[in-house]
C-alpha cells in the first residue's frame, strides 16, 4: 500500500476525518485525512495532475462561470459584485503600496476591480478559458499560472488568493515560492473555507465547501496560521466571509435535497457564531517580516 504523506509537512501519521462524495460532478468518493503533526485535512486519493482538470469541466462551476442560470448562481453573481468592493477596501486598508498579485484569478473580476482602483495588477490563472473570459468581461490580461516561478522575488505589496489555496497542487513548494514574492511589510491575503464552521459540522459529508477532489486541502486556523508563519510571516487578523455561509449552505441543501429556508437558517446561525470562529469561510491576513 502506498504511504500517504501530508502535503504540507510530509508527516506520515494521520487520522481519518470524514468520507465525502463529489456531489458536484463525478459522484466519486474520497477520504479526508487529518495530519497528526500539522492538523491539515487533505483529500485522498488525489487525482493526478493530468486528470484533475477533468473535475473542473462543468458549465456550472461558478468559480469560473459567468452564466446566470438558477437562483444559486444569480445570488452568487450579485453578491460577488458587492464583495469585490469590500475586498478592494480591505486591501487598501492594509497596505499603501500598489503592486498586486492575484493568484487563481478566475474570470478576472477582482483583478479588474483592483485595476480600476489604481493597483498595478498581475493576475495568474491556469485555465485558458477563464483567461479568455477575463479579457472579454473585465478587460484584463491574465497570465498562465506557470509564470509563478518566473516572477521577481520581493516585488509585491500584496498577494491575494480568494478561495485558491485549497486548490493548489504542490502546496508546500507553492507556499514557499509565493512567500518569496512579497516585500517586507507586504501582506498576503488568503480566503479559504473553514471546516470547523457551524455549517460544516451541521452538513457533515454534504458540506459543499469540501468540494472534493477540487479542494485538495481543508483548513482551519490551527493548520493555516503555522503553515504561512513558518514561511516568514506574522499572522495579523482573521475576518469572516458572511455571504459564504449562505452560499455554501444553499449548495449543501441542494446536495442533500433540503430547502432554501433551512439554508438561510443555517447560514445565519453560522454567521451568528463568527465571533467564535465558526463562520463558513475566513479571510486570513499575514504580514511579511
Ligand atoms: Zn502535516
Amino acid at each position: 500500500m502506498q504511504e500517504v504523506i501530508c502535503p504540507a509537512c510530509g508527516h506520515l501519521e494521520h487520522t481519518q476525518h470524514l468520507k465525502v462524495e463529489d456531489h458536484f460532478l463525478s459522484k466519486e468518493s474520497f477520504e479526508l485525512l487529518r495530519c497528526n503533526a500539522c492538523q491539515l485535512v487533505f483529500t485522498t486519493p488525489r487525482p493526478s495532475l493530468e486528470k484533475i482538470g477533468d473535475y473542473y469541466k462543468s458549465e456550472d462551476y461558478v468559480s469560473h462561470s459567468s452564466t446566470k442560470k438558477g437562483l444559486v448562481n444569480s445570488v452568487y453573481n450579485w453578491v460577488r459584485n458587492y464583495t469585490l468592493n469590500k475586498k478592494v477596501k480591505l486591501i487598501s486598508s492594509l497596505v499603501s503600496g500598489r503592486q498586486l498579485l492575484d493568484i487563481g484569478a478566475g474570470s478576472g473580476h477582482f483583478v479588474g476591480r483592483a485595476k480600476t482602483a489604481g493597483y498595478t495588477v498581475l493576475g495568474l490563472e491556469p485555465d485558458a478559458d477563464a483567461r479568455k473570459v477575463a479579457k472579454e468581461l473585465n478587460d484584463v490580461d491574465l497570465d498562465n499560472l506557470d509564470r509563478l516561478y518566473e516572477l521577481t522575488p520581493a516585488t509585491y505589496d500584496v498577494v491575494t488568493m480568494w478561495h485558491v489555496l485549497e486548490h493548489v497542487y504542490n502546496l508546500s513548494d507553492d507556499v514557499k515560492q509565493i512567500a518569496s514574492l512579497i516585500q517586507t511589510n507586504g501582506v498576503w491575503v488568503i480566503a479559504v473555507p473553514n471546516y470547523t464552521s457551524f455549517d460544516a459540522t451541521y452538513y457533515g459529508s454534504y458540506w459543499a465547501a469540501y468540494d472534493v477532489p477540487r479542494h485538495l486541502y481543508h483548513f482551519e486556523p490551527n493548520s493555516i496560521i503555522p503553515l504561512i508563519e513558518k514561511n516568514g510571516f506574522t499572522f495579523e487578523k482573521m475576518l469572516p466571509m458572511k455571504f459564504d455561509s449562505y452560499y455554501v449552505s444553499m449548495l449543501s441543501e441542494k446536495y442533500k435535497g433540503g430547502s432554501l429556508f433551512n439554508a438561510i437558517r443555517i447560514g445565519w446561525l453560522s454567521n451568528m457564531r463568527s465571533k467564535n470562529g465558526k463562520c463558513s469561510s475566513k479571510i486570513y491576513v499575514f504580514r511579511k517580516k
